[in-house]
Parts: C-alpha cells; structure tokens; sequence
C-alpha cells in the first residue's frame, strides 16, 4: 500500500516542501530511502524502527520504499523520521486516517518513541500557513517558536503514540494546540545591557559608534590593552534603531535553523552582537559544512560582527569576509545545490596597534617598525578597505576621570540615530539604498551634494591629505551621516572636517 504526507525540509533559511511517499509491498525485509537523502536520513530508518517497536506500534516485516519528492534536491535533518513512520503506519494499514491531506508533520524520533525537538521549525511553520495548511504537527520542544506563526493550527507532540491516537481520532485524543503567549516586555522599554553611560571618557569612539549605527559604517578602533574597545563595542547593538516585526522573525528563523532558539524566549525582540573568536575558520565565520550551517556573518545579522584583536584572525578567513560584506549574503556552493544565508551585519572591528599594544607611546612601546610593519601586514588589505571609520584610542587622562561622566546615555544616542535613520528612509525611499555607507559611484555625488565653499573644501582636504579616490568617498558618505545627525540637509563645513578626522592615521597605515 501506499501513501504520500508532506513535510518540509530547510535549505539555508528557505523550507521546501517535501513529499515522503512511503510504500509497503509483500517482499523481502528491506527499507530504502530514495531522493537525494541526506546522511541523517539515511539513518532514520534505525530510528523510525526501534521508535515503533518501543512505543508498541509495529513496523512490518515487508519491503519498504521511501521517495522524497522533488527527488533532486538534497534533503537533510531529522525531521522527516516523523512523517516516514506515519507513512510505514499508514501503508501497512495499522492505521486509517483522513486528516493527513491538510496536515503537515515534522519531528525527529527518539529510540523510545519521543518526538525530539528539531531546527528550522519556523520557516517551516510559516511557509506552509503560507500555503494555506490547515493543521501542522511538531515537536512539543519547538512550540515557542511555532506558535509565532498564526493562521495555521499548531499541535505538539511529545511521543509517536499521541501522534498515532491523533490521526486515528482527533477528537477523543487531541493533540496540544498551544497559543502564543508572551508577557515579557518589549524591547523599546529596557534598557540595554551595555549602556554607553558605562564608559568614561573616550569622547571620540563614541562619537565614531553614533555615526556607525546611523549611517551602517564599518568601523575600526585601534588602541592599547584596556581603553575600553570591547565594552565599546558592546554597546553597539544598543543604540541601533528596535527591531520591526519582519526583521524580529527574520533574525528569529535563522537563530532557529542554527538551533539557537530556547524554548521559552522564542522570538528574537533585541539586536545581537557575535563576537567570534580570532581562531575561527572561514567555515565557523561564513558558515557551511556537509549540511550548510549559517556562520557567525548569519547569526550577526541586522546585528554588530565584533572582531576583537583584528590581526590575529587569519588573512584568509579575513579575506574571505568581502563577498558577504559586498552583497549582505553568504552563498554556498555544494554539488547540485547552492545555499543562501543572509549576511547584513554591522563590522566592529578592534586591534591593538602594534605586537605590544602601546605604539606610539614610545616610553612603554619597545617595538621596532619592522616588527610593526610585519604585524600590520597581517591584516586582510580587502577588508581595511571596506572600514570606513577608524578611530585610535589612548588610554583615559585622570583629568578627563576627575571632570566628570557627561556621556550620553545609550537611550539618548539611540534618539539620534533613529532620527538620522529616518532621513536616510526618507531620502532612498525609491531607491536600492537604505544607508548612507551603501552609495556607490555617481549617486555619492547626487546625494552628498556640496556647496560652493564646501566643495571648495573638499578639493583642499582631497589634496591637502593627498587621499586615495575611495577615501574621498568615504569621507563625503561619512559628512552625509554626520549632517543627518544634526538632522541638516545640507552637508556643513563641520561635518567635512569631523569626517576627514576619522580616515585612517596616513603616518601609521603607511607602515603597511
Ligand atoms: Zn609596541
């Protein structure tokens, strides 16, 4: 006999509807799986198996057939064990149901029985109320983030037997069917576990991250052990505008597809910082694996990527850093398939400026400029040329301690750059940008339009600070965040000068 129920599986963040048809026939004792199984479903059948028996369901002693349809795609995952041992109890006529047709099912098994929770429930859930699916089965371990899909009715379940008396009988054993629930508050009331108000002194850095997170500019801060670059850092993702609705589900599903999820603090409301270790493979940071996992670029998406001692990360992991950095995308070739993962995520970067950390200070720093050339070589020539601010810090005067902590709080920073987010919205509302870093070519021009006197500037710094082309554009993208801080149209004398400031030391780069 046969039978068809349809699951999903998910490649990179995109659920694809699968159909398992399973087919139990008289024969010899054999199961197969055919269509592109993966490695984890080619293994189901020990599972599917032991699960029936254990739960006193019987798996028969027949010739087994799966097909997983479209056959050319790679199917990977657990979660398909559900679906295969319904369908061996289906063909096999243990059981008789009519409600499979507008239901869908996922979930892996456990050698008892359990429906064990699995990733990606999200975007499954989504795509098939998308589709208009009336009912979905998952595990009870992945309600949280199914229930924030509505107009679809969700059941949980905990073991094959509750799914078993479910499709024999909805109504005298139903399933689970848990509502969204959530009192926790939102985002825009708390305030942020890593407040700038925490930081003293260091005026310039944190003029440096305000512009960063209004206009999306990649930035790099350079100074001796301790003068706060980390803290800095985190500080970030709390004075970048709140999430909207669409992005919390976004980030929420490629957190799920990662795994990363708890059961209980489901939807993503808060920006994230990763912070990957200087260690990390170009695997670990872009993602992939025989199933293409997201890397650390992914989960920092709509997020801050800190990259916290810059020159110890290996040039070629650095390097590899420019495609997702250019197109706000990972992709991952495989032999018959290809896999995107977004990858749209503020560059935070940090490194000491010299092997000892205290160049130019020459009292403590002992470092010859060979040995500073040679560590600043180390960093990737591509990625140093997509950073837009660098900022060096020294360590904080007693002074400047003893005058007092008149910083803003993160709260404050946020106000401002959310205003001067919404000019940008204004401005690009019919165009490819969202952000003043994005300019290209001749639209720097068109939208960083200068004035007489200050065009006039900007030729004298162009030659005065002998600047590279990109660094000029740089410095007019730069000057179009710093007037929409100041909530101007037009781009001010002050915003040219304040922008120059942050290119990168020409007497220290050079070294290079
Ligand atoms: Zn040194």
């Amino acid at each position: 006999m046969y039978c068809n129920i349809t699951s999903c599986s998910v490649l990179g963040v995109d659920p694809i509807p699968i159909n398992v048809e399973v087919d139990v026939s008289p024969g010899l004792p054999s199961f197969s799986v055919v269509g592109s199984p993966g490695a984890e479903i080619k293994e189901a059948k020990d599972r599917v198996f032991t699960a029936l028996k254990n739960s006193g369901l019987g798996a028969p002693l027949s010739k087994i057939t799966v097909n997983l349809y479209p056959a050319d795609l790679r199917k990977d995952g657990t979660g398909l064990d559900l679906p295969i041992a319904v369908g061996i109890l289906i063909s096999s006529g243990q059981l008789k149901t009519e409600i499979i047709r507008d239901t869908w099912m996922i979930g892996e098994l456990g050698l008892n029985g359990e429906v064990k929770p699995v990733k990606g429930v999200l975007p499954v859930v989504a795509k098939a109320s998308s589709l208009g699916v009336k009912n979905i089965i998952v595990p009870a371990g992945n309600a949280g983030e199914a229930t924030l899909i509505r107009g679809i009715n969700i059941l949980c379940a905990t073991d094959i037997s509750s799914v078993y008396n479910y499709l024999k009988d909805p109504n005298s054993a139903p399933l689970d069917s848990p509502e969204y629930t959530d009192d926790s508050e939102s985002d825009d009331l708390l305030s942020p576990e890593y407040d700038f108000i925490q930081v003293s002194g260091q005026e310039t850095a944190k003029r440096a991250s305000i512009i960063s997170a209004a206009g999306f500019h990649s930035m790099l801060m350079s100074g001796p052990p301790g003068v706060g670059k980390s803290l800095i850092a985190k500080c970030i993702p709390g004075i970048l505008p709140p999430l909207s609705e669409k992005e919390k589900i976004e980030m929420t599903t490629i957190m799920s597809v990662a795994g990363k999820l708890s059961d209980k603090k489901a939807l993503i409301k808060s920006r994230g910082f990763e912070a990957p270790h200087h260690s990390i493979t170009v695997h670990g940071l872009l993602g992939g694996g025989a199933t293409p996992k997201p890397g650390a670029v992914t989960l920092a998406h709509r997020s801050v990527l800190f990259l916290d001692e810059l020159t110890e990360f290996d040039r070629h992991t650095l390097d590899a850093l420019r495609q997702p950095i250019e197109d706000k995308k990972v992709h991952i070739s495989r032999v018959n398939y290809q896999v995107e993962f977004p990858a749209d995520f503020l560059l935070v970067c940090a490194m000491n400026p010299c092997p000892c950390g205290y160049y130019p200070d020459r009292n403590k720093c002992n470092c010859t400029e060979p040995e500073i050339k040679r560590y600043l070589g180390k960093i990737s020539g591509p990625v140093l040329d997509r950073i837009d601010l660098c900022v060096e810090m020294t360590p904080i005067k007693l002074s400047d301690m003893k005058a007092g902590n008149n910083t803003m709080s993160s709260l404050e920073m946020r106000q401002k750059v959310i205003s001067a987010r919404n000019m940008q919205k204004k401005r690009y509302a019919n165009t490819a940008y969202r952000f003043n870093s994005e300019l290209k070519g001749s639209d720097i021009e068109k939208y960083c339009h200068l004035g007489e006197k200050e065009k006039a500037l900007a030729e004298t710094l162009y030659e005065k600070l002998s600047l590279s082309l990109r660094s000029y554009h740089r410095m007019l993208r730069i000057s179009r965040t710093l007037a929409d801080l100041d909530e101007s149209e037009e781009i001010q004398i002050k915003h040219l000068y304040e922008a120059a400031s942050f290119r990168p030391n020409p007497s220290y780069w050079q070294k290079m």
